[in-house]
């Protein structure tokens, strides 16, 4: 099973992410700000990182310059959500090190796609027997 770490700072979303992940198989941890995120991405060695951008202490972009610019957590795909659509924001999101971007609200297939993606990079869509 994957764990994922959640960082969001509203718990509404959080909870909702964090259930319906939880319903299609994933372990999630939720961190409610950029520095939980950062600590407890240390301790918890998640296998992916799902990044709220707006957000108190430590935003995402911040967190996310934090986490890769450590060789402990430098390899931990970041996938950064954010109510943000413009292609400004996106940029800098992928400028500050996340590997991929997802818009709120959250479409929950196509965040999967992507977390998978990220996780199985060579996984091939039929598999050989
Ligand atoms: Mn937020």
């Amino acid at each position: 099973m994957n764990n994922l770490l959640i960082v969001e700072d509203n718990k509404t979303n959080a909870d909702v992410l964090s259930r319906r992940l939880g319903v299609r198989g994933y372990r999630t941890t939720v961190a409610e700000n950029g520095q939980i995120g950062v600590d407890l991405a240390l301790t918890l060695k998640p296998d992916l990182i799902l990044m709220d951008i707006g957000m108190p202490e430590l935003d995402g972009i911040e967190a996310t310059r934090a986490l890769k610019a450590n060789p402990l957590t430098q390899n931990i795909p970041i996938i950064a959500v954010t109510a943000s659509a413009f292609d400004s924001d996106r940029l800098a999101a992928l400028e500050a090190g996340c590997d991929e971007f997802e818009t709120k609200p959250v479409d929950l297939d196509s965040l999967i796609a992507k977390i998978k993606a990220l996780l199985e990079p060579n996984a091939s869509p039929s598999p050989a027997s």
